[in-house]
């Protein structure tokens, strides 16, 4: 016997524990997820958590905020491999769909969901262990395929009961096209040199897009008459955009067009939106995705275009958390009261019967091995703080009669019935049934 007690172990700075009842909240939203991702035919995907520094660093883009600052990265001790938590999942996605030829037969409607890591100043909102659900469709050129996935995500808001976000929606055009605006910004800045600031002076031709976000007043209008991207699209390019409002607003979608999202990572074209809310501070933005029609070829496959969205968990349920029942929280239909210990035996065959049938059952467990099985009221307080609906009394006497008593604990009736131990399978159906009324 030595009495030094250890030090205590606490998780890591932003790493979070996700602990009942909260959880249930978890386990609630992805059973919504997994029943609208099935009902738009998008499959799940599960790749690791640890992948090849090298996919993030040419997936994201060398000079993106994850990539310079955000990163766990770490060398595998036993080989010298240069190894990252993920930050993210489209380029794991993208790997995974490449490496195993998926879209070999045609495109791919593909979901996940999981937890992320980037070293990032913890705050609300913002973690370093944190949790997104995605969705990708890889291999689908058609405009029709983004506003799927705008769609899909809008009815995601619907089923959870949150409201007050609002879309916003860009288009960055190709490559080329972006090239030719670039160039034609630089060219107007260059012509209005004595009215730009030091700041657009030094990004004037390092990035010069970067401008066009300044917030001095004195560039205001020097902005509002810079060349934009809009004009430098060809017919295919705002087909395409048109072809996405459309279906918006043919489903009464409402979008906000923003010509400054231009979203974090570099891989993007073509289509980009955010989902933002207000009522969430600084972290607003609670999904965003685009089209990314040049990743997979970055990141070694054969050429193919997609596009995808990824929500941040912990910021929905910060919204839902502002609302009051959001969600369920959970309880077992029964909570069997054992008043006698030596029918133990006996009561966990009629449990066990009833959760084969589909009933949820709590049985009374003293907390301590001294504790006995405690007095019959004192078990059914235990029940009716479980939130059970009923509670099975395994009395002796009904016992010796081969039969329990089912006490209604919510109906505020208290009323009893009693019913065989032998046919539990018969009315475990009516502990359920009442489950719903
Ligand atoms: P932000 O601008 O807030 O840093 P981001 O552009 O880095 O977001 P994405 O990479 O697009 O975010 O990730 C998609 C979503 O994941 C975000 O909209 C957000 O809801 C969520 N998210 C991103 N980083 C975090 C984080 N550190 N903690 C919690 N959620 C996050
Ligand atoms: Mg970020």
């Amino acid at each position: 016997m030595h009495n030094t007690k250890k030090e205590k172990i606490s998780s890591v700075k932003g790493m979070n524990d996700i602990l009942p009842p909260a959880s249930a909240g978890w386990e609630w939203l992805e059973a919504k997820v997994r029943d609208l991702m099935a009902r738009y035919a998008y499959r799940n995907i599960r790749t690791p958590i640890v992948e090849n520094t090298a996919l993030f660093v040419r997936g994201l883009g060398e000079v993106t905020d994850i990539v310079e600052k955000e990163m766990y990265s770490f060398e595998d001790r036993l080989n010298g491999e240069l190894l990252t938590l993920r930050p993210e999942s489209t380029a794991g996605v993208v790997r995974a769909v490449t490496e195993h030829s998926l879209l070999y037969d045609g495109g791919k409607r593909l979901y996940y969901m999981g937890p992320m890591f980037r070293h990032e100043r913890p705050q609300r909102g913002r973690y370093r262990q944190f949790h997104q659900i995605g969705a990708e469709a890889l291999g689908f050129p058609g405009a029709e395929v983004d506003a799927e996935l705008i769609l899909l995500a809008n009815a995601l808001w619907k089923e959870l009961g949150l409201e007050n976000i609002r879309l916003e929606l860009n288009t960055l055009g190709q490559p080329a096209e972006r090239k030719a605006h670039r160039a034609a910004l630089i060219q107007y800045f260059e012509q209005h040199l004595e009215s730009l600031d030091d700041d657009a002076k030094r990004r004037l031709h390092s990035n010069p897009l970067r401008i066009l976000d300044s917030k001095n007043p004195a560039m205001q209008g020097l902005i509002e008459g810079a060349p934009r991207l809009r004009d430098y699209l060809d017919a295919e390019s705002l087909a395409h955009f048109e072809l996405v409002t459309a279906i918006l607003d043919a489903n009464g979608v409402a979008w906000q067009f923003n010509a400054r999202l231009v979203r974090g990572l570099d891989y993007y074209n073509r289509t980009v939106f955010e989902f933002v809310t207000d009522d969430l501070g600084s972290q607003g933005t609670i999904c965003g995705g685009g089209r990314y029609d040049y990743l997979i070829e970055e990141i070694g496959g054969k050429p193919a275009p997609a596009v995808g969205w990824a929500m941040g968990v912990e910021r929905v349920f910060e919204l839902l958390n502002l609302k009051s029942q959001a969600f369920p929280m959970p309880a077992p239909d029964a909570y069997a009261v054992l008043p006698d210990a030596h029918l133990i035996p006996a009561a966990t065959v009629v449990l066990e019967a009833l959760r084969r049938a589909g009933v949820q059952v709590q049985m009374h467990t003293p907390g301590s091995a001294s504790d006995g099985m405690g007095s019959m009221k004192s078990q059914l307080r235990r029940a009716d703080a479980s939130g059970a609906r009923h509670a099975i009394i395994f009395g002796a006497d009904e016992f010796a009669r081969g039969a329990c008593v089912i006490k209604s604990l919510r109906d505020g009736t208290g009323a009893q019935s009693e019913q065989p131990l032998a046919d539990a399978g018969i009315w475990a159906v009516s502990l359920i049934l009442s489950a719903t009324s």
